[in-house]
């Protein structure tokens, strides 16, 4: 050790023996309102103390200030918890749809990445649950924000999505001669089981299946079913036995039904779920993750991204019937989470679908709480993330105008904190 550093880690040794609390890093946040998703109520005159990156009280302006704190005071602006996202491909850049995807590099698509994980904690998103990436990309990408070298939400890294042969999550747009074996595909539930435990093994945190067909895969058809129930079963039992959950992809209503009854924990698309569905859902404590607003995306940009023609014709036929699935699910009590699918259409827009939540049933304090406190009890972090609460992490965002009345006001985040650090803030806001 070089003698400086010597010295410096010695007279620190010293000054943590005679005064700890020197050493905290305390950020006070305070803001004229604050959304409290936890009381379901809006609090006035908010004030947060942040010590070393964790909330350490939630009060009120007048509160005790701890000494040698730094105050940021957001004036008129609402305070909210850092937003979660519980269905993004980070690595994934939309304008590169089909076919022009294969003009790039591998690692093309981990470098798309550090750019959207940037992208996306601008947008207010604290945390996101990445369902889907290859490579391995979405490991590298929680590790590098993890040690500092890039800025990005947290990640829940899904690695590999999982699948049958010629399924949703295979590669089915290529001609046999260039077949590629992917380290993702299963076909019975022993081979399933073991693929969980490989994915468990580089870094899944949560297992994502591709239970039925897809809208932008080639060649299969949106509702068919992909996976047996014995298969999704292997996968559901393997996870929970890891102490991981299972995210399957399904909209075909057969598909969804067997992923419930196989025990997975939240159901991604759901579009043609159905009473049965909104049933079994209830019963087995599992949630629906919908993705509302992509439609909109695809249907304009699709084409001249390079969706497939077959692609957008399954889009027609599916993202309205979502959107009435969606009303049908909250009517009937379905717990709903806020799931974007940001990657199919541009990572950090993905605020855009708070307003389709609210258009197509929910409250404004629904739509937030389904991307905060119920996000975090399905990511089983309720510690760490998902609302303003002492012991979570310092993950707040603020916002211009009232988000309870006008849900629009979150599309455009003026400030954003990550762990007590300030990682976005408009110039002369404070
Ligand atoms: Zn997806």
């Amino acid at each position: 050790m070089p003698l400086r550093r010597a010295i410096a880690v010695l007279a620190a040794t010293a000054l943590i023996a005679i005064a700890p609390a020197a050493f905290a890093k305390t950020v006070v946040v305070r803001a004229a309102h604050m959304v409290d998703v936890i009381g379901q109520k809006r609090i006035d005159d908010a004030q947060v103390v942040i010590v070393d990156g964790r909330i350490s009280a939630v009060g009120h302006k007048g509160d005790a200030v701890p000494a040698g704190a730094t105050v940021i005071d957001l004036g008129a602006r609402t305070l909210l918890p850092g937003l979660i996202d519980m269905h993004v491909h980070l690595t994934s850049d939309p304008r590169f749809s089909g076919y022009t995807s294969l003009q790039f590099t591998d690692q093309f698509s981990t470098v798309v990445g550090v750019a959207n994980a940037r992208r996306t904690l601008d947008a207010g998103f604290t945390t996101v649950r990445n369902v889907g990436s290859d490579g391995f990309a979405d490991v590298a990408l929680r590790q590098a924000i993890e040690q500092g070298e890039i800025t990005g939400p947290r990640i829940v890294t899904a690695t590999y999505a999982l699948g049958a042969t010629g399924g949703h999550c295979d590669t089915t747009e290529l001609p046999p001669s260039l077949d590629r074996q992917w380290p993702n595909i299963a076909n019975s539930p022993e081979e399933f089981r073991a693929l969980v435990r490989k994915m468990h093994k580089y870094g899944a945190q949560v297992i994502k299946i591709c239970a039925t067909g897809g809208v932008l895969s080639k060649g299969d058809a949106v509702g068919a079913q992909q996976m047996t129930f014995d298969e999704m079963k292997a996968v559901a039992d393997e996870a929970h036995m890891l102490g991981l959950r299972v995210a399957a992809h399904a909209h075909g209503t057969e598909g969804i039904n067997s992923a419930l009854r196989a025990g997975i924990d939240t159901i991604e698309h759901a579009s043609l779920a159905d009473d049965t569905s909104f049933r079994l859902a209830r019963e087995k404590g599992a949630a629906l993750d919908m993705d509302i607003y992509d439609d909109d995306y695809i249907l304009a940009e699709g084409a001249s991204n390079g969706v497939f023609p077959e692609s957008l014709d399954k889009e027609r036929v599916i993202g309205r019937k979502q959107r009435e699935t969606f009303r049908a699910a909250h009517a009937a009590g379905v717990t709903l989470l806020f799931g974007t699918d940001a990657g199919v259409y541009p990572n950090g827009d993905n605020a855009r679908q708070f307003a389709k939540m609210v258009e197509w049933g929910m409250t404004p304090i629904e739509a937030i709480t389904a991307a905060t406190a119920t996000a975090a009890k399905y990511l089983d972090r309720t510690a760490d993330v998902g609302a303003i609460a002492t012991g979570r992490y310092g993950d707040l965002i603020a916002v211009e105008g009232d988000p309870l009345t006008d849900v629009r006001v979150l599309e455009h985040p003026v400030f954003v904190m990550k762990g007590g650090e300030v990682v976005k803030d408009a110039p002369g806001l404070h």
